[in-house]
């Protein structure tokens, strides 16, 4: 008896509330107070820089501010955005919540910010950080998706990313783009005598020494259980094969805790350069001709896929 009376009462209210949610909506999107209008427009994207630009030019219409920057290290990476010049008064905002940091604001101005207006600065923040840290969020996301979670290093999904990349930037402006795969050799051996920890911690020093035996303009992946590549721009074949070699004596380095001996083990690599008007897949098949003759020819050597070779 009493449930039916709620829900009658409920129908007939039922109108009214939707008329209210009809001028709630018409309010959302029509509102001249800031803050709605800013976490309306904050809300409707998850691009970092396309919300800094929205806080920029929100606050510039109450608080007027010569420049503005934000910096935050986002999955191993800076994340910087800046507008404007700075001057010689500044305040700063770390930006946390819920125990989390979600980077910097710092805005400058010539003159000196009254308290008013730092407090004004306070509660727009307040309204933004929500959205700003989705957006962080989405970007730490993005980068877990393209990341081998093993080494670190950029995955398959990364390296085909950046061959299409390459692959349509190769021959513009006459930039030589050059692609070094790079295969442990008899790696089944080394995880069937010295177990597969042991396999990981080669895998994982392996990452380290090819960063390191590269420029920071060239890209490592991993994009396969024991396969690596090195994505170089400006690089001939020739130059490539020098890295290549240079990667796999850095390989041969390595020295890993096996138990009863250190374990090492040594890499073949295949090296191709991009042909005008080439499609990714067929530098890759390429690259891949060149790494199966290294192995044929008896591994730890490096074979350049070249027209006479
Ligand atoms: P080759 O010199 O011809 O390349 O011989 P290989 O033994 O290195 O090549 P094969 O393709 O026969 O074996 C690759 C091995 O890599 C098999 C697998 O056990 C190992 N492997 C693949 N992914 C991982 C991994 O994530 N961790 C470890 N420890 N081993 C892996
Ligand atoms: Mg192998
Ligand atoms: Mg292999």
């Amino acid at each position: 008896m009493v449930k039916n009376l709620t829900s009658i009462q409920s129908a007939a209210s039922r109108p009214a509330r939707l008329a209210a949610l009809k001028q709630s909506f018409q309010d959302w999107n029509s509102s001249p107070d800031l803050l709605t209008r800013l976490a309306r427009r904050l809300s409707t994207t998850l691009s970092l820089e396309t919300q800094l630009g929205i806080l920029v030019e929100e606050i510039q219409g109450v608080i007027p501010f010569d420049a503005m920057n934000y910096r935050h290290r986002i999955a191993r990476q800076d994340f910087v955005f800046s507008t404007g010049m700075g001057g010689p008064h500044r305040c700063e905002y770390a930006l946390n919540l819920d125990g989390h940091y979600y980077g910097t604001l710092t805005f400058h101005r010539r003159q000196k910010f009254s308290d008013e207006e730092l407090s004004g600065f306070e509660m727009v923040i307040a309204a933004a950080i929500c959205p700003i840290r989705n957006s962080c969020q989405f970007i730490a996301i993005e980068q877990a998706a393209l990341t081998d979670s093993l080494t670190a290093i950029g995955n398959k999904r990364a390296m085909d990313e950046d061959l299409v990349r390459a692959a349509a930037l190769s021959g513009r402006h006459g930039t030589e783009w050059s692609l070094v795969l790079c295969d442990l050799d008899h790696f089944k051996q080394i995880n069937d005598s010295h177990g597969h920890v042991v396999g990981d911690h080669i895998l994982a020093r392996t990452a380290e020494q090819l960063e390191r035996s590269i420029r920071t303009s060239d890209t490592v992946y991993r994009f396969g259980g024991e396969e690596f590549a090195i994505l170089l721009p400006h690089t001939s074949l020739e130059e490539a094969r020098e890295v290549a070699d240079r990667a796999r004596d850095a390989i041969s380095r390595i020295r890993v805790d096996g138990g009863d001996e250190p374990v090492g083990v040594t890499a073949s690599c295949g090296v191709a350069v991009h042909l005008s008007d080439e499609n990714p897949e067929q530098w890759l098949i390429r690259a891949d001709e060149a790494l199966y003759r290294a192995k044929a020819q008896g591994r730890n050597c490096t074979r350049t896929f070249a027209m006479i070779s």
